[in-house]
């Protein structure tokens, strides 16, 4: 990169060399001229000076659509009168004989006209450097003038400035310095405006102006038109007017180039974003769940849908303002991060990766709700598991302990009584290790059914049948009222063991003497029936001790059980476990109770198979 500058610079260099080379032999060359024929010296010197005048027109003309201010047009335009006149006064110079009638006072007025010429258009162009100008309007009124001087000149009206033998008139010298006059006001309006001009433009004017002013100097000073201070004169005169085609060069031709190029330039870069931004686009993922977001140190670039949807926004607003505080620690470290973070009810851990080299930060997030719910009830879970199995298990040990070290003092009843506490807390432990390896096949989804058409009056026959010890010494009536050839689609064994949780609890939470209906709606079609299904609704109703209304809600969740049963031994899963095997069956269960009343089951269950 800096080898490449260095390399450019320097070929510039020697271009900047080479021209000067070229420009003073000219100028050397010119000079030489003089020692021949000053003449020939005179003619050359006008026809570069002129040549280069029109140069500057022809520049400035072409170039009008690119320069900015009105300039270097006005600039350009009176250098075509300026090298028209200069041309006439070549032609009219003594010892041409083109003009035969004339003296050389006509060379030196056209001169002196000329150099008005170039002076007040100089100013013109800095007076109205930033008004608008009509081109043709400016060609238009330079001719007339040139109409009009010239019938001055040649029709003799034109003061005299040049008396053959005698010199230059005052008329001529003192114009001479207005001229001069003129041209350092107009470099003091140039100071004003040179912020406005390019830094080697401003070079270039300022030098074309002092050696205009110099050339004028010298030509006060002349008595002779083949004199030696006529000669500088006419060599600054070259040396200004290329300067002057210098910066219009520059300015018409050089610097639109550089502008284009430049131009070219950004939006080849700017092509070449796009395409990579393009590319960008393609791997980024759109369609992806969960939020996804490319942003700048303030805006969004790009966000999936489901970034948009977490953040209430889309693509070019600014940040989301929880996010604002992690982008900004990963721009000023350039640094990956990671966070978890909560928006509403979801947490979110979010990772931030920064490319420095596009100056972008993606932003991956992961919804982890349901991760952070999950392992709050396994934690819940295994402490209630581990309390529930811990309570009779030091029943069983403390009992064991209590039976071996004082068997001799115990007396048979007493005996009696802990053999039957351990035997009732080993059955308790068998349902309780049962439920939770039930439940946690469900919960792993291990649970596969096996599907066919079964007859549920059979089923809660069977159950019945089963409990009627227990049934009989609580003194129950059972009161069935299900049509024996109802059948629903389900597996056998765990509609067997929904009935039996929801049967025993009836049971279990009844008073002595108590009756316990089970009945069937076919067909039902309500509000437990949400997918509109064929299919069965079960009612087990009891009049038991109810369930108080504060305590509904949690009914159906694990462990729960009420503070009015503590006496009564369970472990709080049967509910779980039937709520869980009947969504299994695509079904649905609801409650009804009032405390001290009774309690009504409603089961919905399937008849057919098109459930998911
Ligand atoms: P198990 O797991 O041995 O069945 P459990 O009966 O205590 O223990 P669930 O069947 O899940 O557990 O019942 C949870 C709680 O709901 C019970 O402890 C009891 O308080 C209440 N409950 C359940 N069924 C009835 C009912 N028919 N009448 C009154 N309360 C009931
Ligand atoms: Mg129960």
């Amino acid at each position: 990169m800096v080898g490449k500058e260095i390399k450019s610079s320097l070929l510039s260099l020697t271009s900047i060399i080479i021209e000067y080379l070229i420009f003073s032999s000219l100028l050397f060359l010119i000079y030489l001229s003089s020692f021949y024929n000053y003449l020939l010296f005179h003619t050359v010197a006008e026809l570069s000076a002129i040549i280069i005048s029109i140069g500057i027109f022809i520049i400035g003309w072409n170039s009008k659509a690119y320069l900015k201010t009105s300039f270097f047009l006005i600039i350009g335009v009176s250098f075509l009168f300026i090298g028209i006149i200069d041309l006439v006064h070549t032609l009219a110079y003594a010892g041409m004989n083109i003009f035969i009638d004339f003296t050389s006072n006509l060379p030196t007025s056209l001169w002196i006209v000329a150099r008005y010429w170039q002076a007040l258009s100089l100013l013109l162009a800095l007076i109205l450097f930033n008004k608008k100008i009509n081109l043709y309007y400016l060609v238009f009124l330079n001719f007339i003038f040139l109409i009009i001087l010239m019938e001055a000149i040649f029709s003799g009206i034109f003061p005299l400035c040049y008396i053959e033998g005698v010199g230059l008139t005052p008329f001529k010298i003192i114009n001479e310095y207005i001229i001069d006059i003129i041209f350092i006001i107009s470099l003091i309006w140039f100071y004003i405006l040179r912020k406005e001009f390019d830094k080697k433009i401003r070079v270039y004017i300022i030098i074309s102006t002092i050696s205009t002013i110099l050339s004028e100097i010298a030509f006060t000073f002349y008595i002779g038109v083949y004199d030696f201070s006529n000669l500088v004169g006419h060599l600054l005169k070259i040396v200004a007017f290329y300067y002057m085609y210098k910066a219009i060069i520059k300015t018409g031709i050089k610097e639109p180039y550089d502008l284009l190029f430049r131009k070219l330039k950004l939006s080849e870069e700017e092509l070449k974003i796009r395409a990579e931004r393009l590319e960008d686009m393609a791997s980024f993922p759109l369609e992806n769940p969960n939020p996804v977001l490319r942003v700048n140190e303030a805006l969004i670039m790009s966000a999936n849908k489901a970034s948009q949807e977490v953040f209430n926004t889309e693509e070019g607003n600014l940040i989301p303002k929880t996010l604002q505080h992690y982008i900004d620690e990963c721009f000023s470290t350039s640094k990956n991060m990671e966070t978890e973070i909560k928006i509403g009810d979801a947490v979110y851990t979010f990772f931030f990766m920064i490319n420095e080299e596009k100056g972008y930060v993606n932003i991956y997030g992961l919804n982890i709700t349901e991760r952070i719910k999950a392992k709050q009830r396994l934690e819940r879970f295994v402490a209630t598991v581990s309390h529930e199995l811990r309570n009779p298990i030091s029943v069983l040990v403390t009992s064991t302990e209590f039976l071996n070290s004082h068997s001799d003092e115990l007396t048979e009843e007493i005996i009696q009584k802990l053999k039957e506490g351990m035997t009732k807390n080993i059955y308790l432990l068998k349902d309780l290790v049962d439920d939770i390896l039930m439940l946690s096949r469900i919960d792993e989804r291990k649970i596969t059914l096996d599907l066919s058409e079964v007859k549920p009056f059979e089923i809660i026959q069977e159950i019945l049948i089963l409990m009627e010890p227990i049934g009989n010494r609580k003194n129950m009536t059972f009161k069935v009222n299900i049509d024996p050839n109802l059948t629903i689609y389900g597996d056998s064994k765990r509609l067997d063991q929904i009935f039996r949780i929801f049967i025993d609890n009836a049971i279990k939470y009844s008073a002595k003497g108590s009756m316990v209906m089970i009945e069937s709606v076919d067909l039902y079609h309500g509000q437990l029936n949400k997918q509109n299904i064929d299919g069965v609704l079960f009612f087990i109703e009891d009049t038991g001790i109810g369930i108080a209304k504060d305590e509904i809600p949690n009914l159906f969740k694990r462990f729960f059980r009420s503070d009015k049963v503590s006496d009564i031994p369970g472990t709080g899963l049967g509910l779980s476990i039937a709520k869980e095997l009947i969504e299994l069956h695509g079904g649905s269960v609801e409650v009804e109770s009032e405390f001290m009343k009774g309690t009504k089951f409603s089961i919905f269950l399937p008849k057919k198979k098109d459930y998911k």
